[in-house]
C-alpha cells in the first residue's frame, strides 16, 4: 500500500504524519513553528520534521509516495507558494513550499503539494472524518478565525486565486455595536468573524460590561455556564452570528452535509444549541434537514487531508 507524509504548518505548531492510502494516520511528531524567523527557517524545521517521518516509514518497511503540506496562509496550490499571509507568521508571504520542501529533502519538485490549511483541514474530514462518503461537504471552523472549504468530489474548490473558504468575512447583521461596525481581522469591518470568533466572544464580554479581570474566551464560557448575564449574551450572540452565517452558505451551495470545527464547536451546548437555532432559522425550506456535524478528525484532520493531496 502507498503512503504519503501530510504536514499540517500553522501559526504556532507543525505537525506531520504518514498516512496510508486509505486514510489511516500511522504516526505522527508536532513541533513550535518558528514563527519569527522568516519563511526559510520555517522550512529548515519543517524539512527535518519531514525528513524524520520518510526516515521512520522507511524503517517500517513503507513507501512513501509524496509529500502533502496544509499551511496557513493563502497558497497557490498550482505553484506551491504563499500569496498572501498574516503576520501569524513572519515573513510568510512569498515562500515557495513545494519547492522549497523538495529541495531540501532531494525530491522531485512534484512530489510534494500544498494547499491552505483549512482546506486540508475539510478535506481530511471529507475523506476520513465526519464527512467521509459524502459527494459534497462544507467544513466550517469557528476558532481564533473564521475559515471554511467547500469540498467537491474529493477536491477542496479553492477559487480562481486560492482565495475560496474565506467565510468569516461577510457581511453578518450581528457584527454591530452601538451602531457601528466591529472591526476585523482582514481589515475590513462588520464581518462574521468579527462577531464569531473566540476573541469577539472576549470583546463582546466587555463591551456588555464584563469584568476586565476575565482574561479569555475560555473563561467567559465559564462564566456563561454559571449564568452570567453578559457572558451569556457574548457567547449566544456569537454563537448565532455563527449559524445565521452558516445557514446563508448552505442556501447558496447546497451542500450534502455540513461539518462545524474549531475551539467554539468543542464548547459544548452553549454554543452548539444558538447556532443551530440561528442556521435553522437561515435556512431555505428545502434545505431544512441538511445534516450539521461536528468535526471528527481533531488535530490530525489536516495532516490527513494533506497526505490526501499526494493520492488525489
Ligand atoms: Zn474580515
Amino acid at each position: 500500500m502507498a503512503h504519503a507524509v501530510g504536514v499540517d504548518l500553522g501559526g504556532t505548531k507543525t505537525a506531520a504524519g504518514v498516512v496510508s492510502e486509505d486514510g489511516a494516520l500511522l504516526f505522527s511528531e508536532t513541533i513550535p513553528t518558528l514563527n519569527r524567523s522568516g519563511g526559510e527557517a520555517v522550512l529548515d524545521v519543517t524539512a527535518a520534521l519531514v525528513s524524520r517521518m520518510l526516515l521512520r516509514a522507511q524503517a517500517d518497511g513503507l513507501s512513501v509516495a509524496g509529500v502533502g503540506l496544509g499551511s496557513a496562509g493563502v497558497v497557490d496550490a498550482g505553484r506551491g507558494v504563499v500569496v498572501s499571509a498574516t503576520d501569524a507568521i513572519q515573513g510568510w508571504a512569498g515562500t515557495a513550499l513545494t519547492e522549497g520542501l523538495a529541495r531540501r529533502l532531494g525530491l522531485p519538485h512534484g512530489a510534494v503539494r500544498a494547499v491552505n490549511d483549512v482546506h486540508a483541514h475539510a478535506l481530511g474530514e471529507a475523506w476520513r472524518g465526519a464527512a467521509a462518503g459524502t459527494a459534497s461537504s462544507l467544513l466550517i471552523a469557528f476558532g481564533t478565525g473564521v475559515g471554511g472549504s467547500l469540498v467537491l468530489a474529493g477536491r477542496p474548490v479553492l477559487g480562481h486565486r486560492f482565495v475560496g473558504g474565506h467565510v468569516g468575512h461577510f457581511a453578518s447583521p450581528y457584527a454591530y455595536a452601538g451602531g457601528e461596525a466591529l472591526p476585523c481581522s482582514c481589515g475590513g469591518s462588520g464581518h462574521v468573524e468579527a462577531v464569531a470568533s473566540g476573541p469577539a466572544i472576549h470583546a463582546a464580554f466587555l463591551r456588555l460590561g464584563g469584568s476586565p479581570a476575565v482574561p479569555d474566551t475560555r473563561e467567559v464560557f465559564a462564566l456563561a455556564r454559571g449564568g452570567d448575564p453578559a457572558a451569556c449574551r457574548a457567547v449566544s450572540t456569537a454563537a448565532a452570528a455563527a449559524g445565521q452565517a452558516t445557514g446563508g452558505l448552505v442556501n447558496v451551495l447546497d451542500p450534502e452535509i455540513v461539518v462545524v470545527s474549531g475551539g467554539l464547536a468543542d464548547a459544548g451546548e452553549l454554543w452548539w444549541k444558538p447556532m443551530k437555532a440561528a442556521l435553522r432559522r437561515e435556512l431555505l425550506d428545502p434545505l431544512v434537514r441538511v445534516p450539521v456535524l461536528r468535526a471528527t478528525l481533531e488535530n490530525s484532520a489536516a495532516i490527513v487531508g494533506a497526505a490526501r493531496l499526494v493520492f488525489n
